[in-house]
C-alpha cells in the first residue's frame, strides 16, 4: 500500500508514544517494554493497522507489535492510537528484513501476514514475505509451536507461499482457497483492511497457518 506522501507523516511518528523508535535496542527485552509475561503476537505489514487494532482490543492478554515500513501509511495507525489508545500494541517502522535484529529466539508467540506485496518478478522471489528466506528468519524468533498465519487473494502468491512450505521445513496445519465460504476457517476471523475491499469485489481469500 503505496499513498501518497502525507506532509509531517515522518515527524509525527518519531514523536509517537506508540511507536518504538530504537526496536533494535528491544531484542530480548520485549516483556519488559510491554511490563507483562503476556505473548506477544506480530503483524508483518499492517498497513493502516485496522486488524491488529481490533485484535488488540479484543484480547487484552495479548501484547501486539505491528510493523509497516512507509510512515505514509502507519501515520493512520498512530492516529487511530491516539483517539483510542491500546495498552497492549506498539507499532514499529521498519524493514521485516531487519526482524531477528529486532526479536530473539522465542520472543514472538504468532506471525500474521496479510495481503503481502506479491513482488510478481521472479527475481523479486526473496522480498515475498512467505518466502523461504523469510520463513527462515521467522523460524528464528517464533515459539517452538509457534505459528504463522497468511491470508492473500492472490492466487500465485498463496500458491508460491505454499510451495516454499516443504524446502523450508515448515507443515501446512489448514488451508482454504476460499476463506469466507469455509465455516470453520472463517470462526473469529477479524477482517483486513484490504481483505475488506477485495472480498466486496468478489475475489475469494486464500489462507494458511503453517507451524514447524
Ligand atoms: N495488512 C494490511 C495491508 C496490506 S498491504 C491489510 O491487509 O489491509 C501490504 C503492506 O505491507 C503495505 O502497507 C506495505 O507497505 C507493507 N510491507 C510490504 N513489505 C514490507 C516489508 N518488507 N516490511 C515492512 N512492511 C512491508
Amino acid at each position: 500500500m503505496r499513498l501518497r506522501n502525507i506532509a509531517g507523516s515522518r515527524e509525527a511518528i518519531t514523536e509517537s508514544d506508540y511507536v518504538i523508535h530504537e526496536p533494535k535496542t528491544c531484542k530480548g527485552r520485549w516483556k519488559e517494554i510491554f511490563g507483562s509475561d503476556h505473548p506477544i503476537r506480530v503483524e508483518i505489514g499492517m498497513g493502516k493497522g485496522r486488524f491488529i487494532m481490533d485484535l488488540a482490543k479484543m484480547n487484552p492478554d495479548i501484547n501486539y507489535v505491528g510493523i509497516e515500513k512507509y510512515s505514509s501509511v502507519l501515520i493512520r495507525g498512530i492516529q487511530k492510537m491516539e483517539a483510542e489508545p491500546l495498552p497492549n500494541l506498539f507499532f514499529i517502522r521498519m524493514e521485516a528484513e531487519e526482524i531477528t535484529e529486532v526479536f530473539d529466539h522465542g520472543e514472538v508467540e504468532r506471525i500474521y501476514l496479510n495481503f503481502s506485496d506479491p513482488w510478481p518478478k521472479d527475481r523479486h522471489a526473496k522480498r515475498r514475505l512467505p518466502s523461504r528466506e523469510f520463513l527462515r528468519r521467522y523460524d528464528e524468533i517464533l515459539v517452538k509451536d509457534g505459528v504463522i498465519e497468511f491470508k492473500t487473494d492472490n492466487e500465485d502468491l498463496f500458491q508460491f507461499a505454499l510451495d516454499e512450505l516443504k524446502p523450508a521445513g515448515w507443515h501446512l496445519d489448514r488451508m482454504t482457497r476460499d476463506l469466507h465460504h469455509d465455516e470453520e476457517m472463517m470462526q473469529g476471523n477479524v477482517m483486513t483492511e484490504y481483505e475488506e475491499r477485495f472480498s466486496s469485489m468478489g475475489n475469494p481469500i486464500f489462507k494458511y497457518i503453517i507451524s514447524r
